[in-house]
C-alpha cells in the first residue's frame, strides 16, 4: 500500500460518512493525522513487519503519561511499546498501560452520543444522537445555568497531569465549580504539606542517594507513590535497592512490599500520627536535629504567647537573641536561638521549638506502643537508625557536568539534545540520605496532621530537599498558596458547596464524598442553593468515591447531568441526561508535563488513528461545548483562557473570534517554546526533555529552602483558624484538629460497639486505575472478584475459611448508621490481625466485564463528621464485623 493509499485508508476507516457530516456541521475540529515520522524506537524489539509503522503518542489510561510508541498495521493500532528514551517508563508500560490496547477497541465503547429517553436513578435507556443535537442540548443547559450564577454548574473530572487542562480552561473563563480526585486520594496530606513547606504533593524520597527509607502506606507493586501512577518509581526504588538502601514498611497490610523491605511494621490503621510522634521523641531525646535548618530555615525559634500565636513587635516575630535579648527575627545582627525562653514587659514566652519539645514529652515510644501497637523498643531503634543515618550536617558536592545524562543512566546510550550534563557549577548540597515515601495513605481521619507529624520528623533531620533526603513537588518552588495560609481565611454563610473558607472546612480539596453530603442537606451547612447541572468528565463518583450511598443520592438532585466518557459507566447509566462518547488513545491532548525528579520533559497525546466509531477528541468536546454554551469566543471567552494559560507568544497567540483546532493549539505551545516543528516534532520524537539542574531538586547549604521562605513547623495560624471556626459556631468535631503542633486524641471509629471488632482498609491494585481499567479484558481476567483479606489466625477464631462468603458490616460511631454487603475471604499471613482490606476497584454493574466482580468497599465507609476531619478529605478507614453467610 502507498503512503497516499494508506493514509487515504486511515481517514475513512475511522470515520463513516455520517460522522464526518455530523463533525463539520459543527466547525472545522476535525484534526489531519500525520503519516511521516521516524519515532526513536526500541532497537531490540521486534522489527517492524511490511505495512506497519510506528506512530508516538502518550498512555491515557494512567496519570504519569507514560511514552508509547504504537506499532501500526495499515492505519490499525496493534500492539503498544514504551518509548524508550521516555524519562518516565524508560521503554516499559505497565499491565494497564498494555491493556489500554483492548480497551481502545472495546466494542462495548459508546459509539455514539446518546440522550436518556427513561427516568434517572435506573438503568438508562438510550437514543443514539447527533453531536450537533447532543452538544447544543449541554450547552444550552450550561448557558442557562451560568446566566443563574456560575456556582449551579459543577465540573467533575477524573485524574489526569494535563498542565494546564482543557477542562481548567473553561472553569477559569466561567468561574463554574470544580470537583476533582484529589480530596479522595491524597488531598489530607497535599494540604499538610503545602501548609508545612509550600509544595501542594505527597511524600518521596530521592532515590539516586537515600539510604534508609520509610515506605508508608506504599505498596510499590500495587500503586505509583507520590507523583507517580506506576513505574517510575519502581524502577527508581530498584536501583536504590541494588545499591543497599534500608526500607522499613509502615503499613498494616504487607502486599507488594513484601520481597521488598527490611522491616516491616503492621502498625494499627488511622494510629500513624502516633507512630511519627514516637520517632520525633526518641530525636529530640537523642539530640537528632539540624540546628542550622531548624534556626534559619523553620519557624521553629519564633516566640509564642499564651495564646499559642507568635508574639509580634511592630508586626515582626520576635526570637531570641545568643545575647538573650529578644529581637526582631530578621535583624540583621541577630544570632537565633532555637530554645529557650525569654521575658518582655514581665511576661515569659517560649519558643516554638521549646513548646514543641515539651509537647512531645508525653509521646515516648511506650506510649506510642500503646496506641500503634509496634513495639516500643522497635519504635526506639527506628528513630535512632533515622537519627544515626541522616548523617546531619554532612555535604554533598554534585559537579553536573559530571553527573550522568538521565538516558545514559538508564540505557546507557545518550540521546542527543534530551539529557547531557545539566548546566551549572559543582557545588555543595545538603545531604541527608533519609526517605519517605507517602501519599494515598495520607487519606485517614487525622491525614492532616499525621503527614505533618512525619514532615516534622523530617524537619528535625533537615532532610527536606537533600540530597537523599525527602521531596514533595518535584522543582523546588514554593506554592503560590503557601504564603496565604498565614492567615487561613474563613467567611460568614451562606458558603458553596465545596465548604472551601467556611467555620466547617477552611482548608479542603473539594472532595466529591463531603460535596455529596453538602447537596443533600444543604441546609445543614448553611449553603444557600442545590446546583443544576453536573458535568462529569473521566470519572466515576458513584463507585469511585467514599460513601457511595451519599453520592447517589446527591446525583438524583442535578437537574442535568452529562457525561463524557468512552464507556457507558455507572454515574452515565443511572444519572446521566447526556452521554458523549470520548476517545481514549485516539486523541489529541496536552501539553504533557512527563517529568520526573531528575528530569524536565514534556510531551504530548497523539492520535495514532482517528477516533473510533462516533467518539470525539476531549478536547474537541469542550470547545464544542463552549461554543455551544457561548463562552468561546471573545477576550473573555475560552479561546483567549488557552492563550493566557498556555503562555503562547504573540506570534502564536490564537484568534479568539475563530474556532481552532487542537493540532494547532499544540503546535502555537510548542512554538512558543522555540519547538519549530511544532506538533510535528512530538510525531517524531515523541518529548522533550532534559535534565534537571540541582539546584532545581537540591538544597545547599546557604539556600536551604526556595527564596529562603521559613516553613511552618508551628501551626499559629492553624490555632487563629480554629479559635474563630469555635467562634462562629462549627462543633467541636471540625476544628478540634486545628493545633499548632500534631496532637493525639482518640480516633472517632473507636467509639463504636465492641462487636464491630476489625478495621476495614482499602487498598490498589496495580491492573486497575480506579474505576477506569476494570472494562479491560486482561485486566479484569487477573482478580475479576473483590475479596475481603484477612489474617489467617483472626479467621480461625471466627471459624472463617479460604473463600468462605461473609457478610461485611460497618459502623459509624457518629451516627450509629451501619451498612452492610457480601464478599468472599482471602486467607494471607501479611495484614495485622485486628485489620481487613478490600481492592478499591470493584463494584461495577454496566459493563459486562465488571459487572459481578463483588462490591466496591466504598459502600461501606463514610463521609463526615470524624470520617472527614480537619480538611474535609476522606478518611478510608471504618470499625466492621465480620460473619459467615449462611
Ligand atoms: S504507569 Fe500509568 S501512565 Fe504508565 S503505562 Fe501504566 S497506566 Fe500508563
Amino acid at each position: 500500500m502507498s503512503d497516499m493509499d494508506r493514509r487515504t485508508f486511515i481517514r475513512i476507516s475511522g470515520f463513516t460518512a455520517g460522522a464526518l457530516a455530523t463533525a463539520y456541521s459543527l466547525g472545522k475540529f476535525l484534526p489531519l493525522l500525520e503519516e511521516k515520522h521516524t519515532p526513536v524506537v526500541d532497537p531490540d524489539g521486534p522489527p517492524l513487519l511490511p505495512g506497519e509503522d510506528f506512530y508516538p503518542t502518550t498512555c491515557w489510561v494512567g496519570t504519569q503519561n507514560c511514552g508509547i510508541n504504537v506499532r501500526r498495521y495499515n492505519g490499525r493500532m496493534i500492539r503498544l511499546e514504551g518509548h524508550i528514551m521516555h524519562p518516565q517508563n524508560s521503554g516499559k508500560l505497565c499491565p494497564k498501560g498494555q491493556a489500554q490496547l483492548i480497551g481502545a477497541y472495546d466494542p462495548f465503547r459508546v459509539k455514539a452520543p446518546l440522550i436518556r429517553i427513561n427516568e434517572k436513578g435506573v438503568q438508562g435507556r438510550w437514543r443514539e444522537a447527533s453531536w450537533v443535537e447532543a452538544i447544543t442540548m449541554v450547552g444550552y443547559q450550561i448557558r442557562t445555568a451560568l446566566d443563574k450564577d456560575p456556582k449551579y454548574v459543577v465540573w467533575s473530572k477524573g485524574r489526569g497531569r494535563e498542565q494546564p487542562t482543557f477542562d481548567e480552561a473553561f472553569i477559569n473563563t466561567t468561574g463554574v465549580t470544580f470537583l476533582d480526585q484529589e480530596g479522595l486520594t491524597a488531598g489530607a496530606g497535599h494540604r499538610a504539606n503545602d501548609y508545612t513547606l509550600g509544595y501542594n504533593a505527597g511524600l518521596m524520597p530521592d532515590f539516586r542517594y537515600c539510604n534508609y527509607m520509610i515506605s508508608w502506606g506504599w505498596d510499590m507493586l500495587g500503586s505509583g507513590g507520590n507523583k507517580h501512577c506506576w513505574l517510575t518509581h519502581q524502577q527508581e526504588f530498584m536501583g536504590a535497592r541494588e545499591r543497599g538502601m534500608t526500607v522499613i514498611t509502615l503499613d498494616p497490610r504487607l502486599g507488594g512490599m513484601g520481597p521488598h523491605t527490611d522491616k516491616w511494621l503492621h502498625i494499627r490503621p488511622g494510629t500513624d500520627m502516633a507512630f511519627f510522634l514516637g520517632i520525633a521523641n526518641v530525636l529530640l531525646e537523642k539530640g537528632y536535629i539540624d540546628n542550622d535548618y531548624m534556626v534559619g530555615y523553620t519557624n521553629a525559634p519564633f516566640l509564642v504567647k499564651d495564646d499559642e500565636q507568635f508574639l509580634k513587635v511592630n508586626g515582626k516575630e520576635q526570637v531570641i537573641d545568643v545575647s538573650g535579648e529578644v529581637r526582631d527575627f530578621d535583624d540583621p545582627h541577630v544570632v537565633i536561638q532555637l530554645e529557650g525562653e525569654a521575658e518582655v514587659d514581665g511576661t515569659t514566652y517560649r519558643t516554638a521549638f521549646s513548646m514543641y519539645r515539651a509537647h512531645m514529652k508525653q509521646y515516648d515510644p511506650e506510649w506510642a506502643e500503646g496506641i500503634t501497637g509496634i513495639q516500643a523498643t522497635q519504635i526506639q531503634a527506628i528513630g535512632e537508625e533515622l537519627g544515626f543515618q541522616a548523617a546531619i550536617g554532612s555535604k554533598l558536592t554534585i559537579d553536573p557536568s559530571k553527573a550522568k545524562p538521565c538516558y545514559a543512566a538508564c540505557h546507557g546510550d545518550p540521546f542527543e539534545g534530551a539529557g547531557g550534563g545539566a548546566e551549572g557549577e559543582a557545588r555543595d548540597y545538603v545531604f541527608r540520605p533519609v526517605g519517605i515515601m507517602a501519599d494515598h495513605v495520607t487519606q485517614q481521619e487525622m491525614g492532616f496532621q499525621a503527614t505533618r507529624a512525619a514532615v516534622q520528623v523530617f524537619m528535625l533531620l533537615g532532610a527536606i530537599d537533600a540530597v537523599g533526603g525527602v521531596h514533595s513537588e518535584f522543582i523546588r518552588q514554593t506554592s503560590d498558596a503557601f504564603p496565604k495560609y498565614d492567615n487561613i481565611n474563613i467567611r460568614e454563610p451562606p458558603y458553596d458547596i465545596t465548604l472551601k473558607e467556611s467555620k466547617y472546612y477552611p482548608l479542603n480539596s473539594a472532595n466529591p464524598s463531603v460535596v455529596a453530603q453538602v447537596v443533600n442537606s444543604p441546609n445543614k451547612f448553611e449553603v444557600d442553593y442545590t446546583p443544576d447541572v453536573l458535568i462529569v468528565r473521566s470519572s466515576n463518583d458513584l463507585i469511585d468515591a467514599a460513601s457511595q450511598p451519599d453520592v447517589i443520592e446527591s446525583y438524583s438532585k442535578y437537574k442535568f447531568i452529562a457525561v463524557i466518557d468512552p464507556w457507558l459507566n455507572e454515574t452515565a447509566d443511572h444519572y446521566a441526561d447526556v452521554v458523549l462518547p470520548s476517545a481514549t488513545l485516539e486523541e489529541y491532548d496536552g501539553p504533557l508535563d512527563v517529568g520526573t525528579m531528575y528530569t524536565r520533559a514534556a510531551s504530548l497525546r497523539l492520535p495514532a488513528i482517528t477516533p473510533m466509531y462516533r467518539s470525539m477528541m476531549y478536547p474537541n468536546i469542550i470547545i464544542n461545548i463552549a461554543e455551544a454554551a457561548d463562552v468561546l469566543y471573545g477576550e473573555d471567552g475560552y479561546i483567549n483562557q488557552l492563550n493566557q494559560m498556555l503562555n503562547l507568544q504573540s506570534a502564536f497567540w490564537l484568534d479568539v473570534d475563530a474556532k481552532p483546532q487542537v493540532r494547532t493549539i499544540l503546535s502555537n505551545w510548542a512554538r512558543s517554546r522555540g519547538i519549530e516543528e511544532g506538533v510535528r516534532f512530538f510525531e517524531e520524537n515523541g518529548i522533550t526533555a532534559e535534565n534537571r539542574p540541582p539546584p532545581e531538586i537540591y538544597s545547599a547549604p546557604d539556600d536551604r529552602t526556595p527564596n529562603n521562605v521559613r516553613h511552618r513547623f508551628y501551626g499559629d495560624s492553624l490555632a487563629r483558624a480554629r479559635d474563630q471556626m469555635n467562634s462562629m459556631g462549627a462543633g467541636p468535631g471540625y476544628w478540634r484538629d486545628y493545633t499548632p503542633l500534631p496532637t493525639w486524641r482518640s480516633l472517632t471509629f473507636d467509639d463504636s460497639p465492641s462487636e464491630y471488632d476489625l478495621v476495614l482498609i482499602a487498598y490498589r491494585k496495580v491492573q486497575y486505575q480506579q474505576s477506569r481499567a476494570t472494562v479491560f479484558a486482561h485486566m479484569n481476567e487477573i482478580e475479576p472478584h473483590q475479596h475481603l483479606v484477612m489474617n489467617t489466625r483472626t479467621a480461625e477464631h471466627k471459624g472463617i475459611h479460604e473463600d468462605d462468603e461473609v457478610w461485611i458490616e460497618s459502623h459509624n460511631s457518629v451516627t450509629d448508621e451501619t451498612r452492610r454487603v457480601k464478599a468472599k475471604v482471602q486467607l494471607v499471613e501479611g495484614i495485622e490481625p485486628n485489620t481487613v482490606a478490600m481492592s478499591h476497584h470493584y463494584g461495577a454493574w454496566v459493563n459486562d466485564l465488571g459487572k459481578d466482580g463483588g462490591p466496591t468497599p466504598n459502600s461501606l465507609f463514610f463521609t463526615g463528621r470524624g470520617y472527614s476531619s480537619n480538611t474535609a478529605d476522606q478518611s478510608f478507614h471504618v470499625k466492621v464485623k465480620v460473619k459467615r453467610a449462611v
